[in-house]
């Protein structure tokens, strides 16, 4: 075992994590004649981060288009309530634009419009790789949107990029090796970074140009707790890649007085199953039924609309229950819906009984809190129920309770009565730094930190609610900006 810091000075650029945004960015650089290095935490038959796990779906109409309500779903999604005072410089040309608003903590609109226009090339530019796109199905029944993905997922993404990678050792790896500090020359300028490899050695890596990749802090019990709140102790990473991500590439740059861009308080969070072991056990059919706390009592509408759009929101409400933890309670009715199959990914068998009593037993719910839960709520659904559609948001709306249900509402009242245990998972974290169209970071005085790239999940762009389907997409499209940029740093 060694402490001597070891140091290599031979590449042009370094990025920091190898999923869709390492890749794409450091294939981006070495086509463009940059000596590149990826610095990589995972060991080579893990890398790939979230980007490993993910079905990767892309929030496109076609090919050639995102979907109609890209922009607007991230104008809704830009920011907390900013103010519209410092805002209304956004008209100015960037050179005139006051600092305080470049540094401001909302999205740049113009960094939304580029991932729109660059999507496309993005897409074609993978497809070069051998990768396949086309319309897969997914886990809803319906949709608000449209999504493509790649066939394969992101596995394919991760093998055909790597696989470039690895020919003819076209790129070299640092794998095991966490990226843990910048380093600066006097004029500000990154110019390395400080690491640790296997054995807790050292290691110090200079370049022109370091682009971070290495993705959120979903994986840092420490800084979820810091930023998310107490509640964060029962949530976990919906997949195995998730545990990598420690946040230290959003943390070094905030470090060196990078600007923060993202909800920092927030994440994207999905309704998975605590007793599975498979990544992204969703179980999405709840918005069928009742959820129920550990209390025995409702405490969310389950069906404010289609399930797609809202079951983030949902989650996190699921969240803030007593342990974190909330049950979906069905009767057979359920199985009158076509392939409600689909939404429900965990493996594990839902807990099952022939009364209601012995399943509130089976929950670990007092029976009695339970049963009268159930009968108010099905006291208050509408008689008639045959306007039922699954598909469709059907306005089967409970009458009378101090939490309605919107839509799909019928009573729990046949037997067998079915319940998945739901808590809610950490798909990734919103908080980020602040990034130029050419995913350069800036600092908090609004200039741009000279060296300093950040791509995928390290560039915070979401607020409120995640605009799905465009998490893979922003790392393509961001790696790619940052490798040419850093490639054009070599040239200039
Ligand atoms: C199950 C699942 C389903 C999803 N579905 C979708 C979807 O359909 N559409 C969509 O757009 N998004 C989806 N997402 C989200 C999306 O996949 C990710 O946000 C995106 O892939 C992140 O890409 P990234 O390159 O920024 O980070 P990652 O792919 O997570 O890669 C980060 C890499 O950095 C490495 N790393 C971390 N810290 C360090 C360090 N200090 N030093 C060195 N290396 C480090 C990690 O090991 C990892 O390899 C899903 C995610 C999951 C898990």
């Amino acid at each position: 075992m060694s402490n001597n810091i070891s140091t290599q000075h031979n590449f042009d650029t370094i990025v920091v994590g190898s999923g869709i945004a390492g890749l794409s960015a450091a294939i981006t650089a070495q086509q463009n004649g940059d000596n590149v290095a990826i610095v990589e935490r995972a060991p080579p038959d893990e890398r790939g981060g979230n980007t490993r796990y993910t079905e990767s779906f892309w929030r496109m109409k076609n090919e050639n288009e995102v979907s109609e309500d890209f922009e607007d779903r991230f104008a809704e999604n830009s920011g907390g309530w900013p103010d519209l005072s410092i805002l209304e410089d956004l008209v100015r040309d960037k050179e005139n634009q006051p600092a305080v608003l470049r540094s401001l903590g909302v999205v740049d609109p113009n960094l939304i419009a580029t991932i729109a226009e660059e999507a496309p090339k993005a897409l074609k530019w993978l497809k070069t790789f051998g990768i396949k796109f086309d319309f897969l199905p997914l886990y809803f029944l319906s949709q608000s949107t449209t999504r493509m993905g790649p066939i394969g997922g992101g596995l394919a993404l991760v093998d055909a990029l790597g696989k470039y990678a690895d020919e003819e050792e076209k790129i070299t790896w640092f794998y095991e090796t966490a990226a843990r500090t910048l380093v600066q020359d006097n004029f500000g300028s990154v110019t390395g970074i400080k690491a640790i490899s296997k054995n807790n050695s050292p290691l110090e890596l200079k370049a022109n140009n370091i682009i971070l990749a290495c993705g959120g802090f979903e994986g840092n019990p420490e800084m979820l707790s810091h930023y998310v709140g107490a509640q964060a102790q029962f949530i976990r990473p919906v997949s195995r890649g998730g545990h990598y991500n420690r946040g230290e590439g959003i943390k070094m740059a905030l470090d060196i007085g990078a600007a923060p861009c993202g909800d920092y308080g927030s994440f994207h969070a999905q309704p998975v199953d605590p007793r599975s072991k498979d990544w992204e056990p969703v179980v999405l059919n709840y918005s069928y039924g009742l959820l129920i706390n550990d209390s025995g009592l409702r405490f969310t509408d389950e069906a404010p609309a289609l399930v797609d759009s809202t079951y983030e929101a949902v989650t996190r409400i699921i969240m803030q229950q007593r342990n974190g933890l909330a049950y979906a309670v069905f009767d057979k009715k359920l199985d009158d819906i076509h392939n409600w199959n689909a939404t429900v990914r965990t493996r594990v068998p839902p807990l099952e009984s022939n009364t209601l009593e012995g399943l509130a037993e089976q929950m670990k719910i007092d029976p009695a809190e339970f049963l009268n839960t159930v009968t108010e709520f099905n006291n208050a659904c509408p008689e008639v129920n045959t306007d039922f559609d699954p598909l469709n948001p059907d306005g089967l709306r409970t009458e009378g309770l101090s939490i309605n249900k919107s839509h799909w509402s019928r009573p729990i009242s046949t037997p067998p009565f079915r319940a998945w245990p739901i808590i809610c998972s950490n798909c990734f974290t919103f908080g980020g730094l602040k990034i130029d169209e050419n995913a350069r970071v800036l600092n908090t005085e609004g200039d741009i930190i000279p060296g300093l790239y950040a791509a995928g999940e390290v560039a915070g762009i979401y607020y409120r609610t995640y605009t799905g389907a465009t998490s893979v997409m922003r790392g393509a499209v961001t790696g790619r900006l940052a490798g040419a940029d850093a490639a054009l740093r070599r040239n200039n």
